[in-house]
């Protein structure tokens, strides 16, 4: 019964379907417009939103996690770096750079990557929120020899203040806080979706505060405690967990280390007993595999969430699943 009223219904919508798709057999008086919309937005009036989604521009992966997660239908997202893409060094498109002007929301995070940082203080200064404002930021590692673009040494002025370190959101709890900061903005955009961008923010923090036990519980007990990595990109997730984390490279991937440094973490590992040198999905793990074939190490992939792997179907939440995985196989976590 049921069914076939079913069959029935879906007949309809086929001969409706054709009728809307084949222009050619109507008068042929009618342009090109595609025929399919108006029967598609008429099926549904209360689907319809109350105004036009918002428009967000995030600058890098996490923050589009963050902006879909709390914004839901309230909000189209434009992710800046592209999959695959690495953001420390992202370059922007005219293109981009407009639409960083035009957008209702931007989110970005101060200091991490230049060129979104001088696009949002000509276009965007009233519309951005860097993400990392309300945090406790770690002070970055000293850049010992670190060559930025192939340039010169850019005086002493960088190496002598020391700049913050901005991954934060390696750390769940950080993600968490700054799911709240996003609804709070938004919020303030739209005020009428109040209650519906506060339990969004609220159920992604339920999410990050599982992920964080998780984290907790599984690395509880470890072998070592040392996370070799190919940048260091991992301070608050080592501070959260008690891991000390060294880096081969420093804040930025692209700061090639000198050989005296890879002879430091050669010495390291072999010193610590260290097992499993972690690289990354979207950098060249060139370095790392030579630290491992000079110690003996173990190679395996620890993911900084900077951007997912081109044709990747993780988010967030999975990719830090697998990285806990990842940690608990490569530092003898029990
Ligand atoms: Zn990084």
């Amino acid at each position: 019964m049921r069914s076939s009223l079913l069959a029935v219904a879906f007949t309809a919508s086929l001969a409706l379907a054709a009728c809307g798709s084949t222009p050619d057999a109507s008068s042929g008086s009618s342009p090109s417009v595609p025929a399919s919309t108006p029967p598609a937005s008429s099926a549904a009036p209360e689907a319809v939103p109350s105004a036009e989604p918002l428009k967000v521009v995030t600058a890098f992966y996490p923050l589009t996690y963050l902006a879909e997660q709390v914004g839901g239908d309230q909000i189209t997202v434009t992710n800046l770096t592209p999959p695959g893409g690495e953001p420390h060094d992202l370059e922007l498109t005219p293109q981009q750079v407009a639409a960083i002007g035009e957008a209702d929301l931007v989110l970005y995070i101060e200091g991490f990557q230049p060129a979104v940082d001088e696009a949002v203080a000509q276009q965007a200064s009233s519309t951005a929120l860097s993400m990392s404002a309300n945090l406790t930021l770690l002070e970055g590692e000293e850049h010992e020899g670190e060559e930025h673009e192939g340039e010169e040494h850019e005086g002493e002025d960088e190496g002598a203040h020391g700049a913050t370190d901005p991954h934060v959101w390696l750390n769940p709890l950080n993600m968490e806080a700054m799911g709240t900061t996003v609804a709070d903005r938004l919020s303030s955009i739209r005020a009428d979706k109040q209650a519906m961008f506060s339990a969004n923010a609220q159920a992604l923090a339920s999410t990050m505060s599982e992920l964080d036990a998780a984290w907790a519980a599984g690395t509880e007990k470890c072998t070592s405690r040392d996370l070799v990595t190919s940048h260091e990109a991992f301070g608050y997730l080592a501070k959260r967990y008690g891991f000390t984390q060294v880096g081969i490279s420093g804040l930025s991937p692209d700061s090639e280390p000198s050989p005296a440094k890879i002879v430091e973490i050669a010495d390291f590992v072999r010193a610590n007993n260290v097992k499993t040198i972690y690289y990354e999905t979207l950098v060249d793990p060139k370095i790392a595999e030579t630290v491992a074939s000079e110690t003996g190490a173990s190679t395996a992939v620890l993911d900084p969430l900077e951007g997912l792997a081109p044709g990747s179907t993780g988010n967030y939440v999975t990719v830090m699943e697998s990285n806990l995985a990842s940690v608990k196989a490569g530092n003898g976590c029990a």
